[in-house]
């Protein structure tokens, strides 16, 4: 092409390029005085879509009922590996997440051999004079909170992690207790008993009473599960709280002229997935999804000033729709009769063990709790497992299928299995796996986040938004 075509084609690009400028939408344009980082762990399309189809078939619908989160004004996705593997962990990615940096696994807010230190956004928004406030339902110094605040070598330094929370001079924190709160031995001085840095509250009326003269202040949900954190959706009674419990009240408290960052992680949608326990994962993303109708109503009032972000940091499980028991067909709705966590049936299971039940209770037992039985016809072949599977390990010690954060008995394990197979679930792993993850946005500068992205990008967008003009 000679240069006297090449310059009127130049100037098509250039003019397209300014008009597709001015068209953009003002409220991309402005800046992010209140940010929402929503992170559900372990969750990415296929812990959205099984949530969205479980409602619609539970409805008596076809095809999906959209959450919020497939509301918001722009999807994209993103590949999450970790600087030195390529399916990554919470560690590694909170720390892309928060900091913009790839990092080895188990690493916190540092580089992968540990020589610098990252600072996150969170760090970023309060230098900007934004209130910070970290929210978690697992506990507050798990890998994923921790990202944004703690910079350690392993992610299995929770007391260093701890100690790190209280001189953050963060706003807020909120949500699940503190691992090892009196260091991992025992032997160091207990953490929620700290003067210094944070008020700490664990009490659940005393949280909801406070004002924000309370502030900075850590609230310890009062009743916890095991590794300190909240109970899992599914478990919660009348007493405890929600996530959009938590998160309402954080805005609350947060809620200035000056702006605010907060992080709100829906923590224990990975601890579901790592159990391959559907039941608990829908729960655990409708929970996450409804304190993220929390931010919508705040986005609302502020439309021009608002951004928020949801994304996953992996997905857990590989978790689809669909698998070879169930040919082509699905029935996610029988999932609506489990009622309880498999942490929770375990921690009963193990009481029938030990007062010597027999196969008939173990069946009435699995009946009432995941309905399997009565609601959830069960043919004479998935008996003899079942039976099998009761008769060859109750009398067995140590007959647990280990996963990483819960011991399952070997007969609870092979019911929940069932019940999977039988809602077409199909689970391949009960560790992380690789597939990219979705992020959502909506609000000021939401479009940004639309396309092809890095984990890496994730905070660099944020940052440019908050501080920008
Ligand atoms: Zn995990």
């Amino acid at each position: 092409m000679r240069l006297r075509n090449i310059i009127p084609v130049m100037l098509v690009i250039v003019l397209a390029f300014g008009a597709c400028q001015t068209q953009e939408s003002p409220k991309n344009q402005g800046k992010a005085k209140y940010v929402f980082y929503f992170i559900g762990d372990g969750a990415s399309l296929p812990q959205l879509s099984l949530t969205e189809a479980f409602l619609a078939q539970k409805s008596g619908e076809k095809g999906m009922m959209q959450l919020n989160q497939s509301q918001l004004d722009a999807h994209g996705w993103f590949y999450a590996h970790a600087g030195n593997r390529f399916i990554t962990g919470s560690a590694a990615a909170g720390t892309a997440l928060s900091t913009g940096h790839k990092t080895s696994i188990n690493t916190i807010g540092k580089s992968a051999d540990h020589s610098q230190n990252y600072q996150s956004v969170a760090y970023k928004a309060k230098e900007a004079g934004l209130k910070v406030g970290i929210i978690s339902t697992v506990s507050i110094n798990h890998a994923t909170p921790a990202a944004f605040y703690a910079q350690v070598d392993d992610r299995g330094q929770y007391y260093k992690i701890g100690q790190q929370m209280f001189s953050t001079k963060f706003d807020l924190f909120a949500g699940g207790g503190i691992k090892d709160a009196n260091g991992e031995n025992e032997d160091k001085p207990n953490l929620y008993e700290r003067k210094d840095g944070l008020k700490v509250l664990r009490n659940n009326k005393t949280f909801l009473t406070s004002t924000n003269a309370d502030l900075p202040l850590y609230f310890s949900h009062e009743r916890l599960q095991s590794g300190a954190t909240m109970p899992f959706a599914i478990d919660m009674n009348d007493d405890d709280l929600t996530l959009s419990q938590i998160t309402q009240k954080s805005i609350e408290l947060l809620a200035n002229p000056d702006g605010f960052f907060i992080m709100i992680e829906g923590g224990k949608i990975d601890w579901a997935c790592h159990a391959n326990d559907a039941a608990a994962t829908i729960a655990g993303m409708v929970d996450f999804d409804n304190a993220i109708g929390e931010a919508l109503k705040f986005a609302e009032k502020h439309p021009d000033e608002t951004l928020i972000v949801v994304l996953g940091d992996h997905e857990t499980g590989g978790l689809t729709l669909g698998n070879d028991d169930m040919d082509y067909e699905t029935n996610f709705k029988i999932l609506q009769h489990q009622i309880k966590s498999h942490e929770q049936l375990e921690n009963e299971i193990e009481q029938l063990i030990d007062k010597g039940a027999e196969f008939k209770e173990a069946l009435a037992f699995i009946d009432e709790n995941l309905g399997l039985g009565t609601k959830i016809k069960l043919t004479e072949e998935e008996k003899q497992i079942l039976r099998k599977s009761w008769e060859t390990t109750t009398n067995v010690k140590g007959q647990n299928v280990e996963l990483l954060y819960s011991s399952v008995h070997e007969f609870l394990y092979t019911a929940l299995k069932m019940l999977n197979r039988k809602a077409g679930v199909g689970w391949t792993s009960t560790s992380h796996t690789g597939l990219p993850v979705v992020v959502h946005a909506h609000g000021v500068g939401s479009n940004h986040f639309e396309g092809i992205l890095d984990n890496t990008d994730i905070p660099k967008i944020i940052e440019k938004t908050i501080l920008k003009n």
